[in-house]
């Protein structure tokens, strides 16, 4: 099953709102507790006091007459304030028998299930919400005889006015929190993750090619030292064994060319010395030029390793590409004459980079010997440069065979030919060479090409500016 590639975020940001996100989830569950807890509190004190008015309106009722009991609700309620409490006399049916002033409590009405459980003898405690401006208010429905249900109301907006500071309190200091939360658990986790940033610049330093560096071991978390430990442990040992594989490529290296000098040499020395038959001389000859080219294929091997594993640190220079173009253009033109190649270049002033002369001069002088190898008799080859204020380029157009679409991919690859038959003298080994090196000076190089109509590799570096030189 394919995984859908999500955006990368910060895991510093992650964990900062994951923390700030518990944070606020136990601080809201631990505020409702303790909200709910203070609201039955003040529902049970209320409560409390309906049934004290109940037990009032009874023991009056006990005294007066039916016809009495309008007169003795409005009084009581005038006594205790007509918005704060309000009585109402039903019968079991719920119609109105009397009733205190009603003025401020618009919207209290008289539900059935309350009705129906004080009629069967249960009290019923409700909440509502009454007057103009929608107070909260508890409701009891209670008998207060045989036939009569009493409504007793009493506005809670008094009792429930220090819950509702404390709410309006916790959402305001709830908010600022968080955002304090969210900041602070950021610059922990930052701090506790700088460690990572320090492994992972190692660890790029390391892709640079400078096998020397190591981690700092983090002193505060034993977790992190550990793992620092095990990196650098880990670096000890590609670093050994880096260094013990280039001692063994180095003395193979070292010892190969000494003996394929020796056979040049020899070689050389058995083709100067007389008398020597027509065998022996062409015999001798293709040892010269075998032992030359194989020592040739051994140095550019050397040296591609080098580079790709930036073992040595290159040291740069400015370097004048249309001066280098025009040296290597006069240094093919017999080659080119040989073949009746035309050969033009177009130059610019002053397209200085930074580098390595003697590499660069390699990388671009392969271009140029490809253009001329892989081109027919009659072609054409033009060598240009050019530069903006950012980037200096170099091409290479030639009028020769082409590559086949399908090898382009490969052509920068170690020994790859695109040319399978071998007719060309090379090895495949040059334009992998150029691109090690353009790689090695920041820049990038590219082919585009047809079949039977010729190619164009170009090569872009960064242009030195004066700061950088
Ligand atoms: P070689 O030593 O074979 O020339 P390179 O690495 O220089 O090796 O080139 C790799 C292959 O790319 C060559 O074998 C050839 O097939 C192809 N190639 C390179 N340059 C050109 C060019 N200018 N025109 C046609 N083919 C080319």
């Amino acid at each position: 099953m394919k995984r859908k590639n999500s955006p990368k975020t910060s895991l510093a940001l992650r964990l900062s709102c994951l923390h700030a996100l518990v944070l606020g989830a136990c601080s809201l569950f631990s505020f409702l507790a303790v909200y709910t807890a203070m609201v039955s509190n003040v529902h049970h004190r209320v409560d409390e006091r309906l049934r004290h008015e109940h037990s009032e309106v009874a023991s009056l009722f006990s005294l007066n007459a039916i016809s009495g009991i309008q007169e003795t609700l409005t009084r009581l309620a005038h006594a205790e304030g007509t918005d704060q409490v309000f009585y109402r006399l039903l019968d079991e049916r719920g119609v109105l028998l009397a009733e205190s002033d009603a003025g401020a409590w618009t919207g209290l009405e008289v539900e059935q299930p309350a009705l129906s459980a004080a009629v069967a003898g249960q009290p019923f405690y409700d909440g509502a919400v009454v007057g103009n401006s929608r107070e909260q208010a508890r409701v009891l429905y209670a008998r207060l005889s045989e036939r009569m249900i009493l409504q007793v109301a009493l506005r809670t907006a008094r009792e429930m006015q220090p819950i509702r500071d404390l709410r309006q309190l916790f959402f305001t200091f709830g908010v600022l929190g968080l955002v304090f939360a969210l900041i602070v658990g950021w610059f922990i986790v930052k701090r506790a993750l700088f460690p990572l940033k320090n492994m992972t610049s190692t660890a790029l330093m390391i892709a640079e090619g400078n096998l020397e560096a190591r981690v700092e071991p983090a002193s505060r978390d034993r977790e992190l030292d550990h793992l620092a430990q095990a990196f650098n442990l880990m670096l000890d040992r590609i670093q050994l064994f880096v260094r013990e594989l280039r001692e063994m490529n180095d003395s193979l290296a070292h010892d190969l060319r000494t003996v394929l000098a020796r056979i040049n040499l020899g070689a050389g020395r058995l083709l100067a010395s007389r008398p020597i038959s027509e065998e022996q001389e062409s015999l001798t000859v293709a040892m010269v030029q075998d032992s030359a080219e194989l020592l040739g294929m051994l140095n550019t091997v050397m040296d591609l390793s080098e580079i790709n594993t930036r073992i040595v640190q290159p040291q740069f220079a400015p370097v004048d590409i249309s001066e280098l173009s025009a040296e290597l253009f006069e240094f093919f033109e017999a080659t080119a004459r040989e073949k009746q190649i035309t050969m033009q270049l177009h130059g610019a002033d002053q397209a200085v980079v930074l580098g390595d002369r003697s590499r660069l001069r390699r990388a671009l002088a392969n271009l140029l010997d490809n253009a001329i190898k892989y081109t027919p008799e009659g072609g054409r080859v033009t060598v240009e440069v050019r530069h903006d204020k950012e980037r200096v380029t170099f091409s290479v157009t030639d009028s020769g065979i082409g590559i086949p679409a399908e090898a382009q991919p490969f052509i920068f690859d170690r020994f790859y030919r695109a040319d399978k038959s071998r007719s060309s003298d090379g090895h495949g080994l040059g334009l992998s060479l150029a691109a090690a090196i353009i790689q090695l000076h920041g820049g990038a190089i590219h082919v585009q090409s047809k079949e039977g109509s010729g190619s164009v590799f170009s090569v872009s570096l960064p242009q030195s500016t004066p700061a950088s030189s």
